[in-house]
């Protein structure tokens, strides 16, 4: 028993419940739970400078504030989710005119999503609850995650993706070996098919804003920004003396989002936060439930019917819609809606950086710029955007944004002739 996990709270009405009381949503309104830790005990023992000279280089240096057990220590690709790199991009700051602007690359997880975080440490749970099989619907990533840090730890998965899922995810799933369902349908059709399934076979069931330890899993990015801004204001950074970094991020289901707000919210309750960070949260105009909720000033989530590229944010009924809509309401961010011109736009943009993201994940930026065109942000004040996914999720869409690559005869003529058409 993780010894700081106290039990839930329901995002809805507030309701408490013991750690074995309940498994995934609130029984009485099926709100979201907040998973509750012992603040003041975590405050006498885990003092915030222990971290920093913890040297795990993975979200597991966070185990004090996780609900889990540290699950072993061997070096395994569970082991290895998390502590994702931020860089300073020199290109799209001079591009955007924004000097302080980072990256921070969720493509570097061990199955190059921000969904190892989840999957990490869900695994962690159904190890120590003793679940025979785990089981997630998923776009492509969640499910991915999951079967690959269950893969790590020799624990069965299956998963639940609609047919329509990129075949490099798909090919991820089946590589890992997890039992690989694909929905003649929506993933909204898979995440109820996968609640059903998971009750009649007694699974374990990860569904993102179902299972209260996704959230949890990806509320660890939060402390690494929390932690990636106190060195860099040691070290001086100027911009990031008085002011947080405005978080961009992506948003399906509302899950990140919600988690990285969970984040920060862990940090301030322990008084480790001088300042709440703004968030913004960033979705397609073919699937923006909760960036409508947002603009309508309400918590009531209207489905919608999910049309965008970007697979990974492709939702019709978020999951954890409420959440997510405070998240921005709460900490003076917003919701910014972007086409999907504008998402390939931005895979091409990142790419001038090194950064090679999928639709979803190029989706943030695409955010950014957008916000700065409506003057929610200012270009001087720090900004950090996140790439959830990697580029080599969906290479279709990659020569979307990109375009075909010149064939040429193997000549020098032939390499001149290309030279003289560049100019
Ligand atoms: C899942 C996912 C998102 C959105 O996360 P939600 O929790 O559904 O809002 C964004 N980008 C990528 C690459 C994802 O896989
Ligand atoms: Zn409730």
């Amino acid at each position: 028993m993780a010894k700081h996990f106290l039990g839930y709270v329901c995002s809805l009405c507030k309701r408490q419940y013991q750690p074995e009381q309940v498994t995934y949503t609130c029984p009485h309104d099926g709100g979201n739970l907040d998973v509750e830790l012992d603040y003041a005990a975590i405050r006498k023992e885990a003092l915030a400078s222990d971290w920093l000279a913890n040297g795990e280089p993975s979200l597991w240096r966070y185990l004090p504030l996780l609900p889990v057990d540290d699950h072993g220590g061997q070096a395994t690709p569970l082991r290895a989710a998390g502590w994702t790199p931020v860089y300073a991009p020199p290109a799209l700051r001079s591009t955007l005119g924004m000097p302080h602007l980072w990256i921070k690359d969720e493509s570097r997880n061990p199955t190059a999503s921000f969904k190892d975080r989840a999957s990490s440490v869900v695994v962690a749970r159904a190890r120590q609850i003793g679940a025979e099989v785990v089981v997630t619907a998923s776009t492509g990533n969640a499910g991915a995650a999951l079967a690959g840090m269950s893969a790590a730890v020799g624990q069965r998965a299956v998963i639940f993706a609609p047919r329509t899922a990129p075949p490099a995810k798909v090919a991820q799933l089946l590589i890992f070996k997890a039992g690989v369902l694909l929905v003649d349908g929506t993933y909204d059709d898979a995440f109820d098919l996968t609640i059903q399934a998971a009750q009649e076979f007694g699974w374990y069931c990860r569904n993102t804003g179902y299972n209260p330890f996704t959230a949890e899993g990806k509320k660890t990015a939060a402390f690494e920004i929390w932690e990636w801004q106190r060195q860099q204001t040691k070290n001086g950074h100027p911009a990031l003396k008085n002011k947080p970094a405005s978080v961009f991020v992506s948003v399906g289901d509302g899950n990140i989002i919600s988690g990285i707000h969970k984040g920060f919210k862990d940090l301030q309750r322990l008084g480790l936060l001088e300042q709440m960070p703004r968030i913004f949260g960033v979705q397609s105009t073919g699937s923006a439930a909760i960036a409508n909720a947002f603009h309508a000033g309400t918590e009531t989530i209207t489905p919608v019917s999910a049309t965008t590229l970007a697979d990974s944010i492709s939702v019709d009924l978020p999951r954890d819609g409420v959440r997510a809509v405070r998240a921005a309401r709460e900490t003076g961010g917003s919701y910014v809606l972007v086409s999907d011109e504008e998402i390939l736009q931005s895979i091409a943009a990142l790419g001038v950086a090194g950064i090679f993201a999928e639709p979803a994940g190029a989706t943030a930026y695409a955010g950014l710029v957008k916000a700065l065109d409506l003057g929610l942000v200012d270009p001087q004040e720090p900004v950090l955007v996140i790439n959830t996914g990697s580029g080599l999720k969906d290479v279709k869409s990659a020569t979307r944004a990109a375009g075909e690559a010149t064939i040429i005869e193997p000549t020098l003529q032939a390499v001149k002739g290309w030279l003289s058409a560049q100019k």
